[in-house]
């Protein structure tokens, strides 16, 4: 009743989508998650001002999302509204001297794949990452080395309030799965990618040996959120994971990977609940053999 209510009430501004009391489990990789009080899919960057002045106006907590692929929805699901970028925001245009503009909704993968079309090298290791450009920008998402955050060229941010920002590479203040958007939290509307001229064929060519080598090596048959915890200094969290012999332990429905013990699966009917006991019974087991304290990756929302 209360998303109902809400979802009304933004129906009079907003022009994009707005669904009342949505089962997060539709817009998470996890497929996990109870119902938010609303979702909206913003029409453009205009269409989400509005909504951010909306929200603002009535006091309702808010919380922005791109394809999910990073997120544990909690069972209790999201009060407020969830604005979900992926599907919205998602031009990509070559511009002069090897740069590539691309909307924070735009699907990273089309966006590799794109890029290799047009003879653009740089982002081959990110090929296979789901999500949007926003959130691997935001999460500064790695892989095989580089991390998304060496090519960003400049941003475009919105504040909380609904004010613009450039932002350059600086000063996103890239860290290890983290930058300052996530930390003040900002919403990236645009960003700037610095690629180099290369052959069509030899990027595509390396950007298949990333994907058959994660292909190999990651759980890709069943849904997970990615790497459930950062990579301790110098070492795969996957690897300590394993050591402790934790690899195929389950809670519920949900299960480390036999394949990569960095992730967790939902084997069927997984809960948020089971994922974090299952969470919280790897920290405790790698801290109890190794002394190493694990930290989430996955970013958990709601409840
Ligand atoms: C099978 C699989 C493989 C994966 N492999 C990798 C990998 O190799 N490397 C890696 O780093 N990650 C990996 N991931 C995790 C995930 O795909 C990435 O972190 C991805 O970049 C998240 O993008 P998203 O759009 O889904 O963000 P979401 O999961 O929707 O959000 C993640 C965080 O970013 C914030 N966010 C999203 N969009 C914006 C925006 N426009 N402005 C501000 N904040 C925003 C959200 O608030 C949230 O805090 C993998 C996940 C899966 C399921």
């Amino acid at each position: 009743m209360v998303g109902t209510h809400l979802a009304l009430r933004l129906k009079e501004t907003v022009r994009g989508e707005v669904y009342a009391d949505e089962p997060m489990w539709r817009h998470t990789s996890f497929r996990i998650g109870g119902p938010a009080d609303v979702l909206v899919i913003p029409e453009d960057t205009d269409d989400l001002v509005e909504l951010l002045h909306v929200v603002a106006d009535i006091q309702a907590p808010f919380y922005v999302i791109g394809a999910g692929t990073n997120l544990l929805v909690r069972d209790e699901g999201v009060r407020g509204v969830v604005i979900k970028l992926a599907g919205t925001l998602s031009d990509l245009a070559r511009e002069n001297g090897g740069v590539v503009r691309c909307g924070a909704g735009a699907h990273l993968p089309t966006l590799c794949r794109k890029a290799a079309s047009w003879g653009l090298a740089g982002l081959e290791f990110a090929g296979g990452i789901p999500g949007t450009v926003g959130g691997a920008v935001a999460m500064n998402a790695a892989a095989y080395g580089s991390a998304v955050c060496e090519i960003v060229q400049s941003a475009t941010a919105l504040t909380y309030e609904g004010e613009h920002m450039a932002l350059d590479r600086d000063e996103l203040k890239p860290g290890v799965k983290a930058t300052r958007v996530l930390e003040e939290p900002l919403i990236l509307v645009e960003v700037g990618l610095a690629l180099t001229e290369d052959e069509p064929a030899a990027i595509l060519g390396r950007m298949q040996r990333c994907q058959e080598e994660r292909s190999r090596k990651q759980p890709l048959s069943l849904p997970s959120a990615g790497c459930a915890f950062k990579n301790p200094t110098g070492k795969g969290a996957g690897r300590f994971i394993d050591a402790a012999g934790l690899k195929g332990m389950r809670v519920g429905g949900a299960e480390v990977s036999a394949v990569h013990a960095n992730f967790i699966v939902n084997t069927g009917g997984a809960t948020a609940r089971d994922v974090l006991s299952l969470m919280e019974k790897v920290r405790d087991a790698v801290y109890d053999r190794f002394k190493v304290a694990l930290e989430p990756e996955i970013r958990v929302l709601g409840g």
